[in-house]
């Protein structure tokens, strides 16, 4: 239920309904079930033997969702890749360099640290906003480049001549959730615009580069229609150039993390794909392999933030109970800046049945620090109706495996970065990133006289 106040506004009044009709509609939004794989018990002696926050991955379900995607319908082979920027720990780099996925890496530093968890650079590709200084030497290691600007294969030609590339094309449209997901499309600025062929040829002759990919990570969401047209856009782009073997998609796959989101099927999604790569063989005589690389897909539904409530506030009769957490915005960014929704549970020793409605607030100073935010609108509030709260409940925030230990508030308020735990096969918790020691957070600083 959204509520009356814009958070970062001064008391903006929207409508508000009485406040018995406004709990009745929290009991249709509550999610009362459980966490994807935690109990209390298991919790407990998590939150006990490591501290919280805490991160917990689920290897099981990393494995399963890495075999859901080298499932993935294809014509002429399948090169799946893993967005290694939603999560990067070595452990889970490791986990599915060991079931078969490549990488994918955003920057310079990823592939360096792909390479250091163990990936051989071949497996790695590299599609970045910010071509590296190293990039000849990070070539000549092995691993794969898509020139992401016009500008980005110029200096790659310069460097390589005679050399082997792939090329990101912005095709002209996209599909990611909001304008903050959106990558492509005129307001997008990543890959090279899909007018700029004539330009892009030049170079190509210039240097005497050998063109064998076409990538278009345009966020391909959940609908098949959606795939089908982006296929069609970017097997357009193959067609013009005769040394490509291999169509990268790129990632951008809705997962369901609440019950009331849809999640992508994979087999539906790809079987017109397959169909479009072979018709594309029938017409030109090129069999084309696939190439995708998900990371939401592979991560989102994986890991859960454990977490203590460490208060219990109240803004009166016309206002809001508030949960605070001993986490927020420093481990789980998304719902502040996308209004990103995350299921949240609260595990009690014994359970009551009584429920209330509440935001829940993180421990940073700043108001947008909200883990509750209205679905899609990080301004407005929202509540959830959960379990009557004590201080020093568990409460687990799930869905939290791509881009949440990536991508968050580090040291905001001077919060050490939190531990990761994996849990193995048999569900035994093990440290897969140490919790950060306080001095560490201000080792490199220098002061001055
Ligand atoms: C981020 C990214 C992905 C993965 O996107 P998800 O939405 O996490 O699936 C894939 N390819 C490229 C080039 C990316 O930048």
């Amino acid at each position: 239920m959204v509520g009356k106040y814009k958070r970062r506004g001064d008391g903006f009044e929207t409508s508000r309904l009485p406040a018995l009709v406004n709990r009745l509609c929290f009991f249709y939004m509550a999610n009362l079930s459980q966490p994807r794989f935690l109990d209390y018990t298991l919790a407990r002696t998590i939150a006990d033997d490591f501290g919280t926050p805490v991160y917990v991955y689920d290897m099981a379900t990393l494995k399963a969702n890495a075999a859901a995607v080298l499932a993935f319908p294809n014509a002429f082979g399948l090169t799946a890749r893993y967005a290694m920027k939603a999560s990067p720990n070595a452990a889970i780099l490791k986990i599915f360099n060991q079931a078969g996925l490549q990488i994918d890496a955003s920057s310079g530093h990823e592939v360096r640290r792909a390479i250091a968890a163990g990936v051989p650079a071949a497996n790695i590709s590299l599609s970045t906003q910010e071509l590296p200084t190293d990039f000849a030497e990070l070539y000549e290691l092995g691993i794969e480049i898509n020139a992401c600007s016009l500008n980005q294969l110029e200096r790659f030609g310069q460097a390589c001549p005679g050399k082997t590339i792939g090329l990101r094309f912005n095709p002209g449209s996209g599909s990611g959730g909001n304008n903050r997901t959106n990558v492509g499309g005129p307001a997008s600025s990543f890959g090279i615009w899909h007018e700029w062929i004539d330009q892009v040829q030049a170079i190509v002759l210039q240097y005497g580069l050998q063109v064998i990919r076409i990538h278009t990570h345009i966020g391909s969401g959940s609908d098949p229609a959606v795939w089908q047209k982006i296929s069609g856009m970017s097997l357009d782009l193959v067609r013009q150039f005769p040394d490509v073997v291999a169509l990268n998609l790129g990632g951008g796959y809705k997962v369901a993390r609440m019950e009331s989101e849809v999640g992508t099927d994979l087999q539906e999604c790809g079987a017109p794909v397959a169909e479009m790569f072979r018709e594309f063989a029938q017409a030109t005589g090129r069999e084309i392999r696939l190439e995708i690389e998900p990371g939401t897909y592979l991560l989102a539904n994986t890991c859960a933030v454990l977490s203590t409530v460490q208060d219990v506030v109240s803004t009166g009769a016309d206002g809001y109970d508030f949960l605070k957490l001993d986490t927020g915005m420093t481990e789980i960014l998304r719902p502040s800046i996308y209004g990103a929704q995350h299921p949240i549970y609260i595990l009690q020793p014994e359970v009551t049945g009584e429920t209330r409605a509440y935001v829940i607030a993180g421990h940073c100073c700043e108001s947008g620090d909200i883990l509750t935010p209205a679905p899609g609108d990080p301004e407005l509030l929202a509540t959830r109706a959960l379990p009557l709260c004590q201080i020093g409940d568990l409460c687990v925030i799930d869905g939290a495996g791509a881009y949440c230990a990536a991508m968050s508030t580090k040291h905001y308020n001077s919060y050490p970065e939190a531990a990761e735990i994996m849990l193995d096969d048999a569900k035994v918790p093990h440290v897969i990133r140490r919790r950060q020691k306080l001095e560490d957070i201000w080792a490199n600083e220098v002061t001055l006289g």
